[in-house]
Order: structure tokens, then C-alpha cells, then sequence
């Protein structure tokens, strides 16, 4: 058996048996290629059937109100992905007759769909011979093939293409492409890989050269900046304030506590609360009831509060504050 052989018999015996992989739908595809991009797969299961229940089709996407979607994604974070669900659902609607396109260019002219979302779509959809590289089939490629220029450049990611590419056909490859992410969650994973299991270990590089524990080459992350805040957290037994200021760019359209860059305040804050997230950490000094700011002239009923999108960090602080009254 050949390595391609190799591959595709082990996929066929071992691969999970998730929601999304059972099915060739392109619209189930999409989001929940979308859904997996920084959220774990078993966090993002629950989000990805009650999605396509909420919104079985791409046009229900189109039409719905913006504060619904925002409140489906609630919890995933990064919500400029939902926005640019939307935004290509209008655009599907309008320019592909409401058909999900089938050319890869089209596929990836849409918004918030990069190379690999396309490529897996495509190839995992409709068998299109495209690749479509995540972070799994790196490690897979590089340890495989011995690839050792960093992961980060432009040049090295053509290179790992390359050696997919004598791998693709017409008629294996939405099983070549999973197999490959499989293959990288599964066996040759970060850590410890399992490599005296590996259908592949005959070819591999790194298990001949003893790499594993250095490849892929990944250069070192710049470290995160820390913003420091205040919160303010004004309710009383009908309503609470909000704010809908979003001029920061982050998590556009969703509801948020008033906040301001910290300020020396004479009194405590009721709580400090660290919040992190990847490019970035906030530490936040919430005060309850102390102040007033200009960012204070909205207000919703305390008991609807849970039912609009609202980011992450200041729904845990009302988790710790309101909840536990
Ligand atoms: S032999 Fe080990 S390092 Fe090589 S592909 Fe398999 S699991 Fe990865």
C-alpha cells in the first residue's frame, strides 16, 4: 500500500464520527468551518446544531435581524465572523441565486472566508481537488515531509502545499483532506505523538530523525498587551445601564457594560477582574453603583438582560456579581 493508500484506509476506520462530517452540504460546511476557527470541537457542536436549527437555510440567514445572529454566536467570541456569515449569506442570496457557489474563486471571494475555509468547503462539498491546510495538517506535513522553515512564513505554507498537492483526486478528495486534519487531531498530535500507531510512521521523517518535539518550526508569539479598564455596573431592582459603544472595534454590535480606560479613583473597585484574549489581556476594575459616566445614557430591563448579545468579559461579571445576590 502507498502512503495516499495508507492514509485513506486509516481515515475510513478511525475518523470521529462528527455532525458536520457527516454531510455534504455546503451551507452546514461553511459554518461549521467558521464555528471550529479558534473553539474547540466539542464546545462548538452544541452552537453548530442549534445554528441550523435556528437557521436551517442560507436565506434565514440573510434575513435575520442582526441582534439574533449575535445572540446564536454568543459565547464563541469573535464575532466579526457571524457579521461576515451574514454579509455572505446576503451576498449568496443576491448575486448566486441563494445556491451556496461551487467554484472555488467564487467561494473565496466571499466574506470571511480565507484559503483554507474554501478549500475545505470545496474538497469536503463537492470532491474539488483544492487543499486546505489548518494547523493539524502543518504538523502533519512538516514532521512528515521534514519541513523545517517557519511555519509563520508565506513560503513555507506553499512548500506544505506542494506536498499535498500530488495527493488530490477527483473522487477521494473531501476523504484526503479530512484525513489530513484527522490525522493531525488524532495521532500526530502537538504533543506526545502517537507515532508506534501511525499508519504513516514507515515514510515519516521526523519519527526516522527522532523531530517530533521540534517540528513544525513555530516562532515565537509576540506577547499580549494588557488594557486596563473601569467598569461600571449601575442596576437597580427594574433596570440596568448598558452600552452600546463599540468604537473600540472589538465585538462590533454587541451590548457591553459603559467601560473607560482606567482612571485613580479615591474609592476600591468591587471587583478586578482579568479577562484574556488571544492578541490581547484585559484587566477590568468594576465598580457597582459608585459612578456615573457619559457612556450611561441606555438601559435595559434587568430581567432581559440575559436575552441580548452581550461580550464575553462583562457577562462574566455579571455572572459573579448579579448571580450570586
Ligand atoms: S510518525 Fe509520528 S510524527 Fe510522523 S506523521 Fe506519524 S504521528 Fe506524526
Amino acid at each position: 500500500m502507498n502512503l495516499k493508500e495508507q492514509l485513506l484506509r486509516w481515515y475510513h476506520l478511525n475518523h470521529r464520527k462528527l455532525p458536520f462530517r457527516e454531510t455534504h452540504d455546503p451551507y452546514h460546511i461553511w459554518i461549521s468551518e467558521i464555528m471550529a476557527q479558534q473553539t474547540q470541537i466539542d464546545t462548538m457542536i452544541p452552537y453548530y446544531q442549534k445554528w441550523l436549527e435556528r437557521f436551517p437555510t442560507i436565506a434565514s440567514v440573510a434575513e435575520a435581524d442582526e441582534m439574533d445572529i449575535l445572540k446564536a454566536w454568543e459565547g464563541l467570541g469573535y464575532y466579526r465572523r457571524v457579521r461576515n456569515i451574514q454579509s455572505a449569506a446576503k451576498i449568496i442570496q443576491h448575486l448566486f441565486n441563494g445556491q451556496f457557489p461551487t467554484e472555488y474563486s467564487d467561494v473565496l471571494s466571499l466574506p470571511g472566508i480565507g484559503e483554507y475555509t474554501a478549500g475545505a468547503i470545496c474538497s469536503i462539498a463537492y470532491n474539488t481537488p483544492v487543499v486546505a491546510i489548518d494547523g493539524n495538517v502543518i504538523r502533519v506535513i512538516t514532521r512528515l515531509f521534514g519541513i523545517s522553515d517557519d511555519v509563520g512564513k508565506k513560503t513555507t505554507i506553499e512548500s506544505i502545499k506542494s506536498r499535498i498537492i500530488p495527493y488530490l483526486d477527483d473522487n477521494n478528495n473531501r476523504y484526503l483532506t479530512q484525513a489530513w486534519m484527522e490525522m493531525g487531531a488524532l495521532v500526530c498530535t502537538p504533543k506526545q505523538p502517537k507515532c508506534k500507531d501511525c499508519p504513516l510512521k514507515e515514510h515519516c521523517y521526523a519519527n526516522k530523525h527522532d523531530l517530533q518535539s521540534v517540528l513544525p518550526n513555530v516562532a515565537k508569539k509576540v506577547k499580549q498587551k494588557t488594557e486596563e479598564y473601569d467598569v461600571f455596573l449601575n442596576y437597580n431592582t427594574e433596570v440596568i445601564n448598558v452600552s452600546y459603544d463599540d468604537s473600540d472595534g472589538l465585538m462590533k454590535g454587541m451590548i457591553r457594560l459603559p467601560q473607560m480606560p482606567k482612571e485613580k479613583r479615591i474609592v476600591e473597585p468591587d471587583l478586578i477582574l482579568k479577562h484574556v484574549y488571544s492578541h490581547k489581556i484585559w484587566i477590568l476594575n468594576v465598580y457597582v453603583n459608585q459612578f456615573q459616566c457619559d457612556k450611561m445614557r441606555d438601559m435595559i430591563h434587568i430581567k432581559e438582560i440575559k436575552k441580548v448579545p452581550m461580550i464575553t468579559a462583562h457577562k462574566r461579571i455579571l455572572t459573579l456579581l448579579l448571580e450570586s445576590d
